[in-house]
C-alpha cells in the first residue's frame, strides 16, 4: 500500500510497526499513525484536482473500498448528531449502556437500522485484531484524513493546512478515531448489493452496512438467506427469506459467504480470518460431507411407494429448475406463485425424510428456492 511504501522508502517502517505493535489501544495507534504522516508527505497523488473526488483519490493510493465507506460513515454519524461536539455527547451516552439486550435500541424500544446508534454497537473485533491489519487500517485512515483536512473545510476554514495544525484540530482526532473504529465494523459486518441476471448470477454493486442483518448468527447450513431487493422508494433493502422451515423458538441462522458445500477445513479458517470465530455449526461440528457425498433419499428409500412419491415431487422440481436456469423471467414473473409452491411443497415434503447431513434432493431444492427468490425478489440487472 502506498503509505507503507512512503514509509519504507523513508526508513520508519520498522520504527512505525514497533510503535503500533507497542500500542494497546486504538486512540494511540490512531495517533501514531498520523504522526507517521510526517514520513509519508508529499502525497504526490496524481488525480484531477479539480475534480477531487474522494474515490479517484483513494484509488490513485490503491487504497481498499473500506476506507472511503468508512469516511462516508462518519460524515454520516457527524451530519445524523448535527455536528461534532453533539456526537462525542452522543457516544458519551452510548458508552454507558451496558445492557447488551438495550443496546442499539431507541428509547422508544424499536431498532432503527437507518440510525447510527444501531452501526456503533456492531462488533469491531478490535481485542483479536492482528498488528498488520491495524497497520493498514491506521495508514489508510491518516492518509484519507490528510486529504479531507488539506482539500475541504470540513475542520473549519484555517489556511493553516499543516500537519501539525492537523494534529491540534482536536474534530480531525476525534473523526481520525471514528474512521478507523467504522473501519473494523465494515471489516466485521458489511454485506454485498447485488443485482442478480436472470440466471441467478450475482453482479456486486457495492457494500452495505445493515445493523439488522448483522445480529444473525453465521451457520454453514442456514435456515434463511439475504436477498436484495429495490424498494418502491428506489432504496435498496435486503429481505431475508426462509430457506427451511424454522420451529418456534429457534434460532434464524444467516451464513456470511460460507456455507458447507464448500470444503470443510479451508471454510472454518477463512471464517476464523475474516470473522475470528470457531465455526461449531452442526455441519462443521459432523464434518458434513460436499454436495457429491451427500446421500440420496431415492437411492436409500426402501418403501417403493414412498420412492414414486419423491420422484414425482423431483420431476415438479426439475420443471421449474429448468425455466429458472433458462432465465425465461416472463413465466417466472407470470407464474412466481406456482414457483414457489412447486418448491416449498418440495422443501416440505423432502423435510419428511429429514437426515443429517440433509439429502442431495434436498439441498437442490433448497439451493433452487434460494435462486428463486434472487431471480424473482431480488434486485434485477437491465433484463
Ligand atoms: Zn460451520
Amino acid at each position: 500500500m502506498f503509505a507503507q511504501v512512503k514509509l519504507m522508502m523513508a526508513g520508519k517502517y520498522e520504527e512505525f510497526h514497533k510503535k503500533l505493535g507497542a500500542q494497546q489501544d486504538l486512540e494511540s495507534r490512531v495517533m501514531a499513525a498520523l504522526k507517521a504522516l510526517e514520513y509519508i508527505l508529499p502525497l504526490d497523488v496524481h488525480c484531477d484536482r479539480k475534480d477531487s473526488q474522494i474515490s479517484s483519490y483513494c484509488l490513485s493510493l490503491a487504497m481498499n473500498d473500506h476506507t472511503p465507506f468508512s469516511l462516508k460513515l462518519t460524515i454520516m454519524a457527524i451530519r445524523e448528531a448535527g455536528g461534532f461536539d453533539k456526537l462525542r455527547e452522543q457516544l458519551g451516552e452510548f458508552k454507558k449502556n451496558k445492557d447488551c439486550l438495550e443496546k442499539g435500541f431507541s428509547e422508544d424500544g424499536t431498532y432503527k437500522s437507518n440510525t447510527y446508534k444501531p452501526l456503533y454497537y456492531l462488533e469491531a473485533h478490535e481485542d483479536k485484531r492482528w498488528l498488520p491489519e491495524f497497520i493498514t487500517m491506521t495508514l489508510n485512515m491518516s492518509v484519507i484524513l490528510y486529504f479531507v483536512f488539506v482539500e475541504t473545510s470540513f475542520f473549519g476554514k484555517s489556511s493553516d493546512k499543516s500537519l501539525k495544525a492537523l494534529l491540534n484540530n482536536k474534530n480531525a482526532i476525534f473523526t481520525a478515531n471514528l474512521i478507523a473504529f467504522h473501519y473494523m465494523i465494515i471489516q466485521t459486518n458489511d454485506h454485498e448489493m447485488s443485482e442478480v441476471t436472470h440466471y441467478g448470477q450475482h453482479m456486486g454493486l457495492g457494500a452495505v452496512i445493515h445493523p439488522f442483518c448483522s445480529l444473525f448468527n453465521h451457520s454453514c447450513y442456514p435456515n434463511v438467506s439475504r436477498v436484495p431487493i429495490l424498494g418502491s422508494d428506489n432504496v435498496m433493502y435486503q429481505m431475508m427469506m426462509v430457506q427451511h422451515a424454522i420451529k418456534k423458538g429457534s434460532q434464524i441462522f444467516d451464513d456470511y459467504g460460507f456455507d458447507f458445500t464448500l470444503e470443510n477445513a479451508a471454510r472454518r479458517k477463512d471464517l476464523c480470518q475474516k470473522y475470528y470465530f470457531e465455526c461449531r455449526c452442526k455441519a462443521c461440528r459432523n464434518n458434513w460431507p460436499m454436495f457429491e457425498k451427500l446421500p440420496s433419499v431415492i437411492m436409500t428409500c426402501t418403501s417403493q411407494t414412498k420412492k414414486n412419491d419423491i420422484v414425482t415431487a423431483m420431476s415438479r422440481v426439475a420443471k421449474v429448475e429448468s425455466v429458472i436456469l433458462e432465465g425465461d423471467i416472463a413465466t417466472l414473473d407470470a407464474e412466481h406463485e406456482t414457483v414457489f409452491k412447486i418448491l416449498i411443497d418440495a422443501v416440505n415434503f423432502l423435510s419428511n425424510y429429514g437426515t443429517s447431513p440433509p439429502t442431495k434432493e434436498y439441498l437442490r431444492t433448497v439451493t433452487l428456492l434460494k435462486t428463486a427468490y434472487l431471480v424473482i425478489y431480488g434486485n434485477r440487472i437491465n433484463l
